[in-house]
């Protein structure tokens, strides 16, 4: 590999390394690449404060480790974006599957708002490079907001088999529901096995389906403690989340604000998490789109954002009848964000 004025990195046993000392060689070039002056083609004059020429003296293997640090890094997709769009060469190396590959989970989420064929075209990239997040979030917009079913399950099915967390839950979830298939599709062995995975990778949102699944029976042997126990891990690795975020550290032990009695068993209050970006994609998506066909419904759990792919795909709050859900986990927790103070038996007070 060369750098893009043409040098290249001293072959072993040459006349420059012959005697193991580098010194003249760095010397003659300030980053220490370079052969010997009759073997280099014509090199340009580097001049003090000329940033373009400073620029071209870097190595290839140099600018694509800076973008690999980037891409892992980068807390939005403008932090990469940015940087690609600000030469010819920069734009090459960073399409480099060695980059797309490291490209972080903030760097990859891409706004409802901001779709295009190009915004699918790098999300492409990166899952083809190896990118797990990418195969998940492409997935996932592939699934349920493209109606491309096959594609999508196949690509959270390759994030899931690499151990992705979200994706072996949100594979379980369309499991649960049979989503994309119809009712008899419904596979909740499966479902229970794939939620396991995801819960033994801490996975908060398996870990507490998984709890009410065991206290329920559903889909496994119904086992209460074991539930118990299952739910109580997802509340503490909530409040580890909560922890390890500073600005939420006064809302502990509070019940103002966002904060949530999530962790009642102990008297504390915690804020939700975050939801995943690939989540925040389908809310942002469908809050502008009416669902198709009609009759349609979203997961009623403001993090969520799962819509139905079939009628009466979701579980109904069986006191109001008026919330929908994916889940159980979805359930649990909005009960607890909201709508125990919203869910009223409306049919029994006007009867
Ligand atoms: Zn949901
Ligand atoms: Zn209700």
């Amino acid at each position: 590999m060369r750098t893009r004025s043409g040098g290249a990195y001293p072959k072993p046993g040459s006349d420059n390394d012959a005697t193991g000392n580098n010194e003249s060689l760095k010397r003659r070039n300030p980053f220490g690449f370079g052969s010997s002056r009759t073997q280099d083609p014509p090199r340009k004059r580097f001049r003090p404060g000329d940033r373009t020429e400073f620029f071209e003296w870097l190595h290839d293997d140099l600018v694509l480790s800076i973008l690999s640090k980037l891409a892992v890094s980068a807390s939005s997709p403008s932090d990469l974006v940015n940087v690609l769009i600000t030469c010819k060469r920069f734009n090459g190396l960073g399409m480099n599957p060695l980059v797309l590959s490291k490209a972080s989970k903030n760097s990859l989420a891409i706004r409802a708002k901001n779709w295009s064929g190009s915004a699918h075209r790098f999300l492409k990239l990166c899952a083809d490079a190896g990118n797990l997040e990418a195969c998940y979030t492409l997935g996932m917009i592939r699934f349920y907001c493209l109606g491309s079913r096959g594609s999508g399950a196949s690509l959270m099915a390759r994030a899931a088999m690499s151990s992705h967390p979200p994706a072996l839950y949100s594979l379980a979830v369309i499991q649960f529901n049979g989503s994309g298939g119809s009712k008899s599709d419904k596979d909740l062995r499966a479902g229970a096995a794939l939620c396991a995975r995801a819960a033994l990778l801490s996975h908060v949102d398996a870990l507490r389906e998984l709890g009410h699944c065991l206290q329920d029976g559903y889909g496994v042997r119904r086992s209460v403690p074991d539930g118990r126990r299952f739910l109580l891990h997802a509340n503490a690795r909530e409040l580890a989340a909560a922890l390890s975020h500073p600005l939420s550290l006064p809302l502990i032990g509070s019940s103002s604000g966002s904060a949530c009695p999530l962790l009642s068993d102990f008297g504390c209050a915690i804020p939700p998490l975050d939801p995943h970006p690939a989540n925040r994609f389908l809310i942002d998506w469908f809050s502008s789109r009416r669902l198709e066909p009609d009759g349609l419904r979203l997961c009623s759990h403001v993090g969520c954002g799962r819509p139905e792919t079939r009628r009466h795909e979701f579980r109904r709050c069986s006191v109001c009848g008026l919330v929908n859900y994916c889940s159980r986990a979805c359930q649990a927790l909005d009960w607890k964000l909201s709508h125990k103070a919203q869910c009223a038996p409306l049919d029994r007070w006007i009867n």
